[in-house]
């Protein structure tokens, strides 16, 4: 069965950015047939908003993205990201290069390879071999990547926190078939895949859009500001994401949201997206 993610960070509310990967993330899946869910990142408690997974489901549910399947929690996976951590164990070591060495070098240098029994306080770095990354892109082309080129990275951070690279790879490789999300996410896309490489997970068709910006260049997020989502205005808020992806769903007629996304999942196999996003202008 094609499945589709969106995968949002209990850190805030909804804002238009996130709006607009949810809608594409579902118009994109249920226009291939596929089922779509919602999958919270809650891997990182220190950043999260306590309030916000509440926020975000009754959001979506307000602008009529109902999921075709459970809330799937990131929180829940533990044992698989201990399972592929074991299954991983030759290719790891342990980190305890500071914040400040690091940020010496454009990557990894590789310092402490040899540390491969397990250490306190230490990071787990998978330890890269050189390797080519390929993969076409639905929206950027084609990427071609060297593993040399991003170096050893961390699977398990220093406080004990699965790391975002890792979780995902694994989560992605084993529940979806599409993942489509914020250009912002790009870069991280070659580990990911190496990581799914490397444990013989499928790798999942991707697809990154372009982000909503305010004026000045910030992307829309919670460091920048964005404001809230107004559950209230749920039907112009969709139209709004909508026009942003580049569809012109007609104006005289007085759809709710369930209306206008169904409107928008006709067009969809037949749209072209935009390269890039109009600038964000608050309504
Ligand atoms: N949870 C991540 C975020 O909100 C996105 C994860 C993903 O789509 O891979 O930025
Ligand atoms: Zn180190």
């Amino acid at each position: 069965m094609l499945t589709g993610r969106f995968a949002p960070s209990p850190t805030g509310p909804l804002h238009m950015g996130s709006l607009i990967t949810a809608i594409a993330s579902y118009l994109d899946i249920k226009a291939s047939g596929g089922q779509w869910y919602v999958r919270i990142d809650n891997l990182d408690p220190p950043r999260e908003d306590p309030s916000a997974t509440a926020a975000i489901l009754s959001s979506l549910h307000n602008h009529a993205l109902e999921a075709d399947l459970d809330v799937d929690y990131q929180s829940d996976h533990q044992q698989r990201y201990a399972q592929a951590l074991q299954q991983l164990q030759s290719q790891l070591f342990y980190c305890t290069c500071s914040r400040k060495t690091l940020a010496k070098h454009e990557r990894y240098p590789g310092t402490c390879r040899a540390n491969t029994t397990p250490l306190d306080d230490a990071a787990i770095r998978l330890r890269v071999s050189d390797h080519t990354i390929r993969y076409t892109d639905a929206i950027v082309g084609e990427q071609i990547h060297q593993a040399e080129a991003f170096g050893d990275f961390v699977v398990k951070r220093r406080d004990g926190l699965w790391a975002y690279t890792f979780a995902t790879a694994i989560d992605d490789g084993s529940d979806s078939t599409h993942v489509l999300r914020g250009q912002d996410l790009l870069h991280v896309t070659p580990q990911q895949i190496y990581v799914m490489q490397q444990l013989g997970l499928s790798i999942p068709t991707y697809a990154h859009i372009p982000l909503l910006r305010f004026a000045d260049g910030a992307k829309l997020s919670k460091q920048s500001h964005a404001p809230a989502l107004d559950d209230t205005r749920a039907a112009e808020n969709v139209r709004t994401a909508l026009r942003y992806l580049g569809l012109q769903p007609p104006r005289h007629e007085n759809w709710q949201p369930a209306g206008l996304l169904e409107w928008a999942l006709e067009e969809w196999p037949n749209h072209q997206l935009p390269q890039e996003l109009a600038t964000y202008a608050s309504t």
